[in-house]
């Protein structure tokens, strides 16, 4: 799976202004009340002009999405 968005373009409440919008994927292992390991993405987006954090995303590429 290769469709996690690292390059975006939002806006930065720091530099008031729409900027390109960097994200850096941080991947880890979370257990569920189950038991059950599974791995979990975490993408941090920052401004890539004042490096501002802006928004997290969380995937987890083991679960299937339907669209
Ligand atoms: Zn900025």
């Amino acid at each position: 799976m290769n469709n996690l968005n690292l390059q975006i373009s939002e806006f930065c409440q720091q530099c008031q202004n729409v900027q390109n919008i960097k994200g850096t994927p941080v991947k880890r292992e979370e257990t569920t009340s189950e038991g059950v390991t599974k791995s979990v993405v975490t993408i941090s987006y920052h401004c890539e002009v004042c490096h501002t954090f802006v928004r997290s995303e969380e995937h987890e590429p083991e679960k299937k999405e339907t669209i």
